[in-house]
């Protein structure tokens, strides 16, 4: 009865994140619109049209932005909740962000020993896909991200250190609330979709971050049970 009942809590965050989707991108869409059928009006100097031309761009690109975040590995009609090894899945989001790393100059150090939990494997991918792509981007002159996973009792423990940046206080406390961002074309939603999928597969999350040293996140997760 009372896993039954943590199965559905599961799903209902899974079905919550996807449908958020369709409402984070009306607004760029709106946007785009409303300059497109600006541009219309056939007195607008050639200034005035470049300006909605960018704008409306700029709009098209926030809106792929935002289905980054949410929907990289999306298939249809996935809540399945399964059975996952973490270290199978972070290897295959690793290599994928492997190309964006060596373009910044970083080195990638894995120490990746095999765990199984349970879990929606695409929201699992695109959690760790958007916190490491963070990891990345805090390391805009180069440094090395580690990424790690091991068995610690009943636990899977999953580790990524990364040289750059840091957080304030502030902004650690800040993690995961949405549209929060410094960066100049952030969107501030995917530690969002990050948080609430570790809720979702009953883990937790620790940051451990010093401005201009760097930042670990230290994520737990219950182990499967067979
Ligand atoms: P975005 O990446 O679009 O800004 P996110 O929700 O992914 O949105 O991240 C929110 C904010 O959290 C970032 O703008 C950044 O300030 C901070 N942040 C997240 N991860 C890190 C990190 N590894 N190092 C430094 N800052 C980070
Ligand atoms: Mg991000």
């Amino acid at each position: 009865m009372r896993s039954q009942l943590v199965k559905v809590e599961k799903m209902e965050v899974v079905s919550q994140l996807a449908a958020s989707i369709s409402h984070e991108i009306r607004n760029p869409l709106t946007v785009v619109k409303g300059f497109i059928q600006l541009l219309k009006t056939p007195s607008l100097s050639q200034e005035t049209r470049d300006r909605y031309i960018q704008i409306a761009l700029d709009e098209i690109n926030r809106a792929e932005a935002i289905i980054n975040d949410y929907l990289t590995f999306a298939k249809p009609a996935s809540n399945k909740v399964e059975r996952l090894m973490v270290n199978e899945e972070l290897q295959k989001v690793v290599q994928m962000l492997a190309p964006m790393a060596h373009m910044n100059s970083i080195e990638i150090v894995k120490n990746l020993q095999p765990g199984a939990i349970v879990g929606n494997i695409q929201y699992f991918q695109q959690c760790f896909l958007n916190l490491i792509k963070n990891s990345i981007e805090a390391m805009p002159n180069g440094g090395t991200l580690t990424i790690s996973s091991r068995l610690h009792g009943n636990h899977v423990i999953i580790t990524i250190k990364d040289t750059g940046v840091g957080m304030t206080t502030e902004q650690v406390n800040r993690f995961g609330e949405p549209y929060f961002s410094t960066k100049d074309t952030g969107t501030g939603l995917g530690t969002m979709v990050a948080v609430k999928t570790i809720q979702a597969m009953q883990g937790t999350l620790h940051i451990d971050s010093e401005v201009n040293k760097g930042t670990t996140l230290t994520i737990t997760f219950p182990k499967a049970t067979n």
